[in-house]
C-alpha cells in the first residue's frame, strides 16, 4: 500500500471521533503524494509523515469561572502544540461553542504548513475553548479569560509557545490574558500576539488577515491575465477577517456586495459600507438586521446563502465548511473566476475540487490567509527589538510576504507539474521545508 494511504488508514483509526482533524489530514496529504513519491522510502523509514500528522503535544484543562449571578461554570481549554521543527508554536485562541479536540488539532495541523509558507521562522500550534463570548459580560469575559490563562500560562512563552487571536478572541480578550499571564509570571514579554498598541501590538496586525488575503488575490489574478479593478466581490463572515478584507477590497477597486455572521448574510447592491459594519458588528457586537436597518438599499436574509449571489471574486472569511459543492456550482455558474479563503478550511473537499476542474482560480486558505500569522511574526520581532515600526513598514512587509508566498505555491505547482493547482503548490511547499528541518532533527 502506498505511504500516503498506510498513514490515512491509520489517522482515521485512531481519531475516529475527529472528522475535522482527519479532512484536514486527507487534504494535504493527497496533494503531497507526488513530493513524497520522491523519497518514499526514506520518509517511511523515518516514520515522518506519522511524525507529521501526530501533534507533538496536547494539552487539556478545566476552566472554571465564576459567571454573574455567582454560579460557577466549567468550559474545556486546548492548546495544541503541533510542530516545532522550525520554530516556536504559533497559532491563535478560538473562543467558540463549537470548539472541540478535533477542530483545534485540524486548525494546528494547518498552521504548521500555514507558518512555514511565511518563511519565517515559526513553528505551529493552536488553542481555545468551548466558551461562547457572546451574551457575555465584560466581567464575564475577564473571568473566564483569566483563568483560562492561568493553566495554559504554565505552557507558553516568548520562545516556546506564542499564541494570538481567532473566531472570539479580539482585541478585549487578548488584553485580560495577557494581563493575566503577567501577573502569574511577573514577566512582560512577548508572549501573546495582538496586543493592543499601548501594550506591545503591532501597527496593522488588526488588518492584517483580511488585508493579506486580498494582497494575495491581487497577485493571483494579474499573474493571470486578470484584475480587481471594477470586479464584485462575494464576502462572508462580518468578523476581523471579513471586514478587513472588504475594506482592501474598495481600496484595490472592487465592490464588495455581501457579509454575513452566524444568524444571516447581507446583499448591499451599493458595496458594503465599512464604518456601518464596523459599528454593528465590532462596536456593538449586534446582528446583521442592525446593518440592513441602517442601510436601506442593503437586504438582510436570515440563515446561509451568501453565494447564491452572482460575483466575479468570492472570499470565505467565516469559518470552516461553509462553502459546500452546491455553493461552489452555483458560483462557477455565475461566472465566479477566483475564490480564495480567508477562514480556515472554509470549502469542503468536494466544492474545492469542483471549483478547480471548473477553471475557477483557488487560493487555499493557510496561503492566502497567512497574513495574520505572518503580520503576528513581525509583532514578535518588533517585541524582542523593543521597537515599533510604522503602519506603512509593516504593511509594506506583509504586502511583500503575501506576494513571496503566492509565487512560492505557484513555483512549486509548476515544479511537480501541476501548473495552476495552487492547493498542491502550498501543500507541498510548506511541506518541503518542515520536512527537511524533521529530518535534520532526528528522531524527535
Ligand atoms: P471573528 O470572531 O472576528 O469573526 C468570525 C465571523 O464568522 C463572525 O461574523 C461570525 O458570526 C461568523 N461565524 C462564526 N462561526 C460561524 C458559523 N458556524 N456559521 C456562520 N458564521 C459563523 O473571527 P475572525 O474573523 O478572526 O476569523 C474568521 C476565520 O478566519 C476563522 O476561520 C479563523 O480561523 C480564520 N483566521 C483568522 C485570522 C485572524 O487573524 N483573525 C488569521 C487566519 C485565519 P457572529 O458574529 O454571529 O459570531
Amino acid at each position: 500500500m502506498p505511504y500516503v494511504d498506510e498513514v490515512l488508514e491509520r489517522v482515521k483509526q485512531q481519531n475516529p471521533d475527529q472528522p475535522e482533524f482527519y479532512q484536514a489530514v486527507y487534504e494535504v496529504l493527497e496533494s503531497l503524494r507526488p513530493a513524497i513519491a520522491k523519497k518514499e522510502s526514506a520518509y517511511r523509514k523515518s516514520a515522518l509523515l506519522e511524525r507529521l500528522t501526530t501533534p507533538e503535544r496536547a494539552i487539556l484543562f478545566r476552566v472554571p469561572w465564576v459567571d454573574d449571578r455567582g454560579q460557577v461554570q466549567v468550559n474545556n481549554g486546548y492548546r495544541v502544540q503541533f510542530n516545532s521543527a522550525i520554530g516556536p508554536y504559533k497559532g491563535g485562541l478560538r473562543f467558540h461553542p463549537s470548539v472541540n479536540l478535533s477542530v483545534i488539532k485540524f486548525l494546528g495541523f494547518e498552521q504548521v504548513f500555514k507558518n512555514s509558507l511565511t518563511g519565517l521562522p515559526i513553528g505551529g500550534g493552536k488553542g481555545g475553548a468551548d466558551f461562547d463570548p457572546k451574551g457575555k459580560s465584560d466581567r464575564e469575559v475577564m473571568a473566564f479569560c483569566q483563568s483560562f490563562m492561568t493553566e495554559l500560562s504554565k505552557y507558553i512563552g516568548p520562545d516556546t509557545d506564542v499564541p494570538a487571536g481567532d473566531i472570539g478572541v479580539g482585541s478585549r480578550e487578548i488584553g485580560y490574558l495577557f494581563g493575566q499571564y503577567k501577573r502569574l509570571s511577573g514577566r512582560y514579554e512577548g508572549v501573546l500576539t495582538g496586543k493592543g498598541l499601548s501594550y506591545g501590538g503591532s501597527l496593522a496586525r488588526t488588518q492584517a488577515t483580511g488585508y493579506g488575503l486580498l494582497y494575495i488575490v491581487d497577485e493571483m489574478l494579474r499573474c493571470n491575465g486578470k484584475s480587481l479593478e471594477g470586479k464584485t466581490v462575494a464576502v462572508s463572515g462580518a468578523g476581523n477577517v471579513a471586514t478587513y478584507a472588504i475594506e482592501k477590497a474598495w481600496q484595490l477597486g472592487a465592490k464588495p456586495v455581501t457579509c454575513s455572521d452566524s444568524t444571516g448574510w447581507i446583499y448591499d447592491p451599493d458595496g458594503i459600507d465599512v464604518a456601518t459594519l464596523t459599528v454593528v458588528k465590532h462596536v456593538r457586537r449586534a446582528r446583521l438586521t442592525e446593518y440592513a436597518a441602517a442601510r436601506p438599499g442593503s437586504v438582510c436574509h436570515e440563515g446561509k446563502g451568501v453565494w447564491s449571489i452572482p460575483c466575479d471574486v468570492a472570499l470565505p472569511c467565516a469559518t470552516q465548511n461553509e462553502l459546500l459543492l452546491e455553493d461552489a456550482k452555483v458560483l462557477a455558474a455565475g461566472g465566479c473566476f477566483a475564490v480564495a479563503e480567508g477562514a480556515n478550511m472554509p470549502t469542503s473537499l468536494d466544492a474545492t475540487a469542483y471549483l478547480q476542474s471548473h477553471g475557477v482560480l483557488f487560493c487555499p486558505g493557510k496561503a492566502s490567509n497567512a497574513g495574520g500569522v505572518a503580520t503576528s511574526a513581525l509583532e514578535m520581532s518588533q517585541n524582542s527589538q523593543r521597537l515599533s515600526w510604522s503602519f506603512e513598514e509593516v504593511d509594506a512587509k506583509l504586502s511583500d510576504i503575501m506576494v513571496k508566498i503566492f509565487h512560492n505555491l505557484d513555483e512549486a505547482a509548476n515544479a511537480y507539474d501541476m501548473p495552476g493547482n495552487y492547493v498542491a503548490g502550498a501543500n507541498i511547499a510548506g511541506f518541503l521545508k518542515v520536512a527537511d528541518a524533521m529530518d535534520a532533527q532526528g528522531y524527535v
